[in-house]
């Protein structure tokens, strides 16, 4: 038996909206992972097994080990021509918001977004969402927005409608946000709610390899050099960091995704509660990935230091500056979180 976690009067808020609407916009965050594609496409699929037209608009590109999951051939990505999604934006009549939780992180759609006068409706799990949102749907307790995608259709009494392929978008989101059920997975609904996939025909070990046996070469090789040229491991902290230059990356003909998931493997060390991987995006700027186990804040670190956010766990940001820059506030963390990180 699943719970019914999401409040009455916000599903009931929203199948009004739904009835009196034609067409929807559902976007997700930039640099979209595996809940921001699963949990967004879920929905389109729903939506329009509902009679709906449904449109996705992403900032940016999703990474090629999503690039098999079914309707992403429709999703508008905003980088790639604005027009699209502009004009997607402007003429829905309900803009749904996906695994984020403030307008900050959509880029520049985030403006076309407060300037549409379509109702906007949350559905996310992080914390502390803005308060624009018409509906909000916000649960910072779910494994994944994709787990509460579900947990909306099921309250609404439509569960009948999740097709086979919008259960394998909902399962991707779920097992990707988990770690692979590794993490924020340890209530029982989500074995409930992974039993009502299975149902629908997933192939759960398939979707599996097609995410996380998709690597090239180029990425293992990769995986290699990081581990064993670039770990810096802080055994006194608890702490371990790894750096990636454009050039490095570059060197091994790395590609979008193939740092995927590279920042939590310094926490299989014996001891080690907090990781941080730093990586040049382009000249200046230093992308930001932070993981933790327990009770260690990495979304507080990625606010006071890297002008970032997310979840307990898992969060990022950003550092405008040199690589230098980025490691130098890497050991302020250290220093300033020095009693979280030995306590
Ligand atoms: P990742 O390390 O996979 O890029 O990000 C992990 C999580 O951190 C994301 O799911 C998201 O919740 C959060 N996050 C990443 N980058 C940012 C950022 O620039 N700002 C905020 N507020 N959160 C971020
Ligand atoms: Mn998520």
């Amino acid at each position: 038996m699943i719970s019914d976690i999401i409040e009455k009067k916000n599903i009931e808020a929203l199948s009004h909206l739904l009835a009196g609407s034609k067409s929807c916009v559902i976007l997700s965050h930039s640099r979209p992972d595996g809940d921001a594609m699963g949990s967004s496409l879920a929905l389109y699929h729903f939506l329009q097994e509902n009679g709906k037209a449904a449109t996705i608009v992403v900032p940016n590109d999703y990474p090629p080990f999503l690039a098999w999951m079914p309707g992403i051939e429709n999703v508008i990505v905003y980088d790639k021509g604005h027009a699209p999604a502009e004009e997607a934006i402007k003429s829905a009549d309900i803009i749904f918001c996906l695994d984020f939780n403030s307008l900050s992180r959509i880029d520049e759609t985030g403006k076309s977004v407060s300037e549409a006068s379509a109702p906007k409706v949350l559905i996310d799990h992080h914390l502390f969402p803005d308060d624009i949102f018409d509906i909000a749907i916000s649960h910072p307790e779910a494994s994944s927005t994709s787990e509460l995608v579900f947990r909306v259709i099921m309250q609404m009494g439509r569960a009948d409608l999740i097709s086979r392929e919008a259960a394998e978008c909902i399962y991707t989101g779920i097992m990707t946000d988990t770690g692979n059920f590794a993490y924020a997975s340890s209530g029982k609904d989500i074995y409930h709610i992974v039993a009502e996939l299975i149902s629908k025909g997933i192939d759960k070990d398939i979707i599996y390899r097609r995410v996380f046996y998709n690597y090239s070469f180029c990425r293992m090789r990769l995986m290699g050099y990081m581990m064993y040229e670039k770990l810096k491991y802080y055994p006194e902290k608890n702490a371990a960091l790894l750096t990636l230059t454009y050039d490095e990356l570059k060197r091994f003909n790395g590609a979008k995704g193939d740092t995927e998931g590279i920042v939590n493997m310094p926490l299989q060390i014996k001891g080690v509660r907090f990781s941080c991987f730093l990586r040049e995006e382009s000249k200046g700027k230093i992308n930001v990935s932070l993981r933790s186990v327990d009770n260690f804040p990495c979304n507080e670190v990625a606010a006071k230091l890297f002008n970032g956010g997310g979840h307990k766990n898992a969060s990022g940001g950003e550092v405008r500056g040199t690589m230098e820059d980025a490691e130098q506030l890497f050991i302020k963390t250290l220093e300033v979180f020095s009693t979280e990180l030995t306590e």
